[in-house]
């Protein structure tokens, strides 16, 4: 098996694993019980805290703990929305977004008088600033905007956004859940004051994230129980969890650069080598900074879902597409539609996104079998033939 879905989720690093085992064993107390195994728990829950904000450049008390990206984003934008309606019941968004973030600003749309604005992306997959400005105005509760697309890699101009809403005396959220353990984050920097993580992106577990608040801004209680993270996400903890993301946070802040050049490296001769063995091939989004990581390939005339399967048949390929299949119907990724690419083109396209265990040789393997399946399923597309 070749595998190049590392923007899906990544292997939970095994040093990870190590630090969490204990907490489903001889530490298996409840972190919110006051005996001592409870303490043992809660203090580790704390280290992991220390961690997180560390990668992030946040202050401990500004991380509440989470299921994973999905809920952070939720509470952020639900949260905020929530508290300043009907005063504000504006949101900004991009049209890129996570549907962590689209599906939850459509929701308050449909149901809670919200109304949105989805800014537009230009051909490289960059939001236009000026549109930015122009579109807030004294009912704008939020901005949101990720720091890095999870199909393209496109990275967005985080502090200049950050400068305009703080002028504009806006809170803005970004979903950093791609963009984390890849490359520097620092919140206070970008001016960001609500942001979603999620651990399994970085060789963390599955199932657990964290939520940055900045300091000052307050959240509704979305969800009643416990009290656990303060109210905003009550819940007994999930101890091994959230230790194994304070221990992927601890390895990032060391390992992230000579990561990021190892699968820059291999996604740069990867692209090199593509373009040379496939006729009418393209990189989304490689004109402008993207993560190091990803490389989402246009491959004119054919369709994804068909070049996926081909691969893992023939070389145990494991990429992903920019279309999803929903009750039989190929719908094409709304991140390449938003940059300007054609259903067709979009259809025909493949991401690939680098860890830090790929190598060179299972880069040369997939750039070995490729071309022939191309080759053959552009011979049968009529798509090809429509060109003509
Ligand atoms: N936001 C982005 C940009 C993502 O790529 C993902 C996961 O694919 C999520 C949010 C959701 O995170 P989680 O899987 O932890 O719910």
């Amino acid at each position: 098996m070749i595998y190049l879905d590392h923007c899906a989720t990544t292997p939970t690093d095994k040093r990870v694993v190590e630090k969490m085992i204990p907490y489903f064993g001889d530490i298996f107390g409840n972190a919110s019980s006051s005996h001592s195994m409870g303490h043992q728990a809660s203090e580790a829950v704390a280290d992991a805290r220390t961690k997180v904000a560390k990668l992030i450049n946040a202050d401990t008390s500004e991380i509440y703990f989470t299921s994973g990206g999905t809920e952070a984003d939720n509470i952020a934008i639900r949260g905020i929305y929530h508290k300043l309606t009907p005063k504000k019941n504006h949101i900004i968004t991009s049209r890129i977004e996570h549907h962590a973030v689209l599906h939850t600003i459509e929701d308050l749309e449909k149901h809670y008088c919200a109304e949105a604005t989805y800014l537009d992306t230009d051909s490289n997959g960059l939001i236009d600033l000026n549109q930015l400005e122009s579109a807030i105005t004294e009912k704008t509760a939020l901005v949101s905007v990720m720091t890095a697309n999870n199909e393209t890699g496109v990275i967005q101009p985080m502090e200049e956004i950050g400068r305009i809403c703080s002028e504009k005396g806006v809170l803005l959220h970004s979903d950093i859940v791609q963009a984390v353990g890849k490359i520097h984050i620092d919140v206070k920097k970008m001016g960001i004051s609500l942001s979603a993580i999620s651990a399994h992106k970085f060789y963390g577990p599955k199932g657990v994230g964290a939520l940055y608040i900045r300091k000052g801004v307050r959240l509704p209680k979305l969800t009643t129980g416990g009290g656990q993270e303060s109210g905003i996400r009550p819940g007994t903890y999930n101890t091994p969890g959230i230790v194994g993301m304070g221990e992927a946070c601890r390895l990032a802040t060391f390992e992230m650069d000579s990561h990021a050049k190892h699968t820059s490296e291999l996604r740069d001769y990867f692209e090199k080598r593509l373009t040379e063995t496939i006729p009418n091939v393209s990189f989304r989004g490689s004109n402008t900074k993207r993560l190091p990581q990803v490389s989402n390939v246009g491959l004119a005339y054919v369709e994804g879902e068909s070049i996926l399967m081909s691969m893992e048949m023939e070389g145990g390929v494991q990429a992903s597409s920019g279309s999803a299949c929903t009750a039989g119907d190929l719908h094409a990724s709304h991140v390449l539609l938003a940059m300007g690419i054609s259903h067709a083109d979009a259809n025909g396209s493949i991401r690939f996104s680098f860890g830090k265990d790929n190598t060179k040789a299972q880069a040369d393997r997939v750039i070995d079998i490729l071309p022939p399946i191309i080759e053959r399923l552009r011979k049968m597309s009529p798509l090809t033939h429509k060109e003509e």
